[in-house]
């Protein structure tokens, strides 16, 4: 898959994408992400992207032609129009599902908009789905872009050690994740739990089910209605409501 990031602030998107595991997916050829400066594709002779707001009022707004052409560009270089996404608090709230489905894709891009963001005739020029990462307003859009860029590159084959490490997390099948212990096994007079060192593995299994149901009932019960439930888990289920 490939991934572009359309912003102001390339060094610091591209900062962040060379660590860690998403910087080696990158340099193993796993995943391929690049890092597009909207400026170099202004046409004002000063090299400005934004302007003061029509009407009036605080802040600046970023100009229409530079962004048009930086995407223009890079569907010319692509050779086909990518699923083209603009970060915006007035987007709809990302969701795993939505992760899961934009992993299958084979070219993202993704607008960081900045200021009091940009022109409305752009994202009516260019149609972005329009993708939010929570109901806070930040300073840009680059921390919402390296959020999605995140998320989808680890759903990309081979980019985790293995693919279960994602089957099994929070969010992934509508359950939040069992909770995680490491070593030593007593740490401030507090234990591990005894099954997780018994070395049973359908004890451990069953065990990091009901953690994950009791969890998700306890912390998140929403997300219960979209979760696949077993027999098995109702039964656990409706063990916990009458406690
Ligand atoms: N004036 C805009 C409004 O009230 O909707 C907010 C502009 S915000 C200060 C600047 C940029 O940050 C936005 O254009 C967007 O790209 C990004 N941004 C801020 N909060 C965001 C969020 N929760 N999700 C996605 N992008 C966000």
């Amino acid at each position: 898959m490939r991934i572009d990031i359309l912003t102001l602030f390339p060094d610091m998107c591209n900062t962040v994408m060379s660590e860690s595991i998403i910087g080696r997916a990158r340099q193993a050829n796993k995943v391929e992400i690049n890092c597009v400066d909207i400026r170099d594709y202004t046409l004002d002779k000063h090299r400005r992207v934004d302007d003061k707001p029509y009407g009036g009022g605080m802040g600046m707004v970023m100009t229409a032609q530079p962004i048009f052409d930086c995407f223009q560009s890079l569907c010319r270089e692509i050779g086909a129009r990518p699923h083209f996404i603009y970060l915006t608090p007035q987007g709809k709230t990302l969701t795993q599902t939505r992760v899961k489905e934009l992993a299958k894709l084979d070219n993202i891009a993704l607008l960081c908009g900045h200021y009091e963001g940009i022109d409305e005739r752009v994202i009516e020029a260019l149609k972005p789905e329009e993708i939010s990462v929570g109901d806070y307003v930040l300073t840009g859009g680059e921390l919402p872009a390296l959020i999605v860029a995140d998320a989808v590159s680890r759903m990309l084959p081979g980019v985790l050690s293995d693919d279960a490490c994602f089957e099994e997390e929070s969010h992934f099948n509508a359950l939040l994740e069992y909770p995680q212990y490491t070593h030593p096994s007593v740490w401030q007079d507090r234990e591990v739990p005894e099954v997780l060192l018994s070395g049973h593995h359908a004890n451990v299994d069953k065990w990091r089910r009901e953690q994950s149901l009791k969890r998700t009932y306890e912390r998140r019960p929403d997300l219960l209605n979209h979760a696949e439930l077993s027999d098995f888990d109702l039964a656990f289920l409706s063990k916990l409501k009458k406690e």
